[in-house]
């Protein structure tokens, strides 16, 4: 069995008049991540270290940011097919380990629809998604809600 790791990384601005969408989960606040598509920091993090395992590429490569494709779009499709790709090449998830950086709002109240909300989307199950929030201690531009950050890792495995 050959095994591998992955590692994502993301951040997105944090502005009014969008919607904070955190791993496919709407999440009332008054600001909302910046981007192109519907700016689901969590889901790019991931998506990228699902593509970065499996050495198959990056989310700007599969989804350029200047692509009026992908304006707006829903970031669970981005992932979707993300995982199309990887699975087509006979990868399975065995867990994916996410912490997310974020002042405002408390993110704790919402991690089992996010956990649930992200193993759906790829088809796995709840255990094998964690994610962990931290503040930015009110430093830097994630303590003052300038931006959200997130870090995924994953682990997948080919027979
Ligand atoms: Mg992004």
């Amino acid at each position: 069995m050959t095994i591998r790791t992955g590692l994502g990384y993301d951040l997105h601005r944090l502005v009014a008049g969008r919607k904070l969408i955190i791993g496919g989960v709407h999440i009332p606040f008054e600001l909302g991540e910046d981007g192109h598509s519907d700016g689901d920091v969590l889901l790019h993090a991931i998506t990228d270290a699902l593509l970065g395992a499996s050495a198959l590429g990056d989310i700007g490569e599969f989804f350029p940011p200047g692509d009026p494709q992908w304006k707006d779009a829903d970031s669970a499709q981005l992932l979707g097919a993300a995982w199309q790709k990887v699975s087509g090449a006979g990868w399975k998830i065995q867990n994916i380990d996410c912490v997310i950086a974020l002042q405002k709002p408390k993110f704790l109240p919402w991690r089992s629809a996010v956990r649930e909300s992200v193993a759906a989307i790829l088809g796995i199950p709840t255990d094998a998604v964690f994610v962990k929030a931290k503040t930015g201690e009110g430093l830097g531009a994630v303590g003052t809600s300038e931006a959200v950050e997130v870090w995924a890792s994953c682990l997948i495995t080919r027979e």
